[in-house]
């Protein structure tokens, strides 16, 4: 213990929710195993030290990345955002680096972890002579789809229309996959392809790859990315199961609803979340608003301010929605997500399969509701309804009677009892990964032996 406690870790995550909150979690489980910590971010969206007074922070100038992030509002081509950071950041990541590493004398810095998006830190971490692992925080499911589709060649699947027959059919690279669901992903493949590219040429020069997964929930796909990535895998997760991600949170989170949640019948709740960064038209907003009213159960459903296009917050409620809805619903900006999806009246979580949010409601049993946006969540919503089948994808949009059928099939029908007694099984195969002597516990030591060792 007392050689580790003088090594340092070195983390930088991606500006974003999703990505903040398990390279958090991450630190924070590593602390635990004796290693100083510290995080190097980006201006935008910086982590709030004092909720972390164990850990050191150094900030970077990111070029102005809030004015460029603004964009995600009117376009979600992200691959253009990805594109910025990574090169926009890299005199300053190196500065700071090499700072750190003349600084740090009582001390051995170990190694950096970055996320998988940041490609550009494996040069500059060669360049300094430091291991770097990559912290992949989606699935590896998802690493397999980016890798079979055809992102670079001017192949149709990418341009297909809604009209378009094949619309429903499978994508024969990754068959799991719909054409409907391909067209999802990226606006912009060729983006996507340049991204996908540097992304996993950079994870497999890297010195291992941190998967925030566990090996009983993807086991097919583990033997495959073994194959395809030759570097050391470590899959310790689920991350929030060691730390919960409300440390991290950068928007507060409303606690009130947790008396509320006690007065609700036991798993009698529609929870509706769709993420840090997904957003919806005035109309969609208002088929949601619709479709819970109408099947009639209560309702906790986050809305962030700037979620809908064009509204502040909620102004595009149909009239006196929420004067008709009373008690029954409630509206909040943020939620304690790990604390609705553990509370005994959460009946069902109608997500947009961000990664966190399906791992956080497959910890908790949780049966889901896909309605994925953009990314990475269209691949992690087929593989919730159609491979586990632990959920329903809610085909084809928002509609107020797709909505309500929908609803009731998980919550009302023995559809619904089949899908809460497969993701019973799940949870309680991530308890015993998690238990010592289990997958995701032997890995993590594996992880802080490796470390050590640098
Ligand atoms: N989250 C939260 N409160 C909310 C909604 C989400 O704390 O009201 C957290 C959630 O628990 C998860 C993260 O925000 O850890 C969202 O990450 P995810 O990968 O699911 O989606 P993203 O925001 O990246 O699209």
């Amino acid at each position: 213990m007392d050689t580790l406690r003088r090594k340092t870790i070195i983390l930088f995550p991606i500006p974003f929710q999703g990505h903040i909150n398990p390279m958090l979690q991450l630190a924070n489980i590593l602390h635990t195993h004796g290693f100083k910590i510290i995080v190097i971010h980006t201006q935008y969206n910086s982590p709030n030290p004092s909720n972390h007074p164990h850990f050191t922070f150094s900030p970077i100038d990111d070029n102005g990345f809030s004015k460029i992030a603004e964009k995600l509002a009117t376009n979600l081509d992200v691959t253009y955002l990805i594109r910025y950071l990574n090169e926009n950041c890299v005199d300053p990541f190196r500065d700071c680096l090499a700072k750190l590493l003349l600084g740090d004398q009582e001390s051995t810095i170990a190694c950096v972890i970055t996320d998988a998006i940041f490609y550009f830190t494996q040069a500059v971490a060669d360049e300094l002579k430091l291991p770097r692992l990559a912290l992949r925080t989606s699935s590896m499911g998802c690493v397999l789809a980016y890798d079979a589709l055809p992102f670079d060649s001017n192949k149709t699947c990418f341009c297909l229309t809604k009209e378009d027959s094949d619309y429903e059919v499978s994508v024969p690279e990754y068959p799991l996959l719909k054409f409907k669901d391909i067209m999802k992903i990226t606006s912009n493949p060729q983006g996507m392809g340049d991204f996908v590219t540097n992304m996993f040429n950079q994870m497999k020069a890297s010195s291992g790859i941190i998967w925030n997964t566990f090996k009983e929930l993807e086991e097919s796909d583990l033997e495959t990315i073994s194959q395809d990535f030759p570097t050391p895998s470590f899959t310790l997760g689920p991350f929030h199961k060691y730390f919960p991600a409300s440390s991290s949170s950068l928007i507060e989170q409303d606690r009130t609803i947790i008396s509320w949640l006690d007065k609700q019948p036991r798993k009698s709740v529609v929870y509706v979340s769709f993420g840090s960064v997904a957003l919806i038209t005035k109309s969609e907003f208002q088929e949601v608003a619709h479709g819970l009213a109408n099947v009639g159960l209560p309702f906790l459903w986050v809305v962030r301010p700037g979620m809908v296009v064009g509204s502040e917050w909620l102004e595009s409620l149909p009239e006196n929605f929420q004067e008709k809805m009373g008690d029954r619903g409630r509206i909040v900006k943020w939620s304690p997500q790990q604390e609705v999806l553990t509370h005994p009246a959460t009946g069902c979580f109608w997500t947009h399969n961000g990664w966190n949010s399906t791992l956080e409601s497959i910890c908790e049993g949780v049966p889901m509701i896909c309605s994925p946006c953009f990314v990475d969540q269209p691949i992690n919503a087929r593989y919730v309804s159609d491979f586990w089948k632990i959920g329903v994808f809610l085909e084809d949009g928002f509609e107020r009677m797709g909505i309500e059928m929908t609803i009731k099939r998980v919550m009302m029908d023995k559809e619904g009892d089949e899908i809460r007694e497969r993701i019973s099984y799940l949870k309680e195969k991530v308890n015993l990964s998690l238990d010592k002597g289990g997958s995701s516990f032997q890995s993590l030591n594996n992880l802080v032996d490796y470390i050590s060792s640098f």
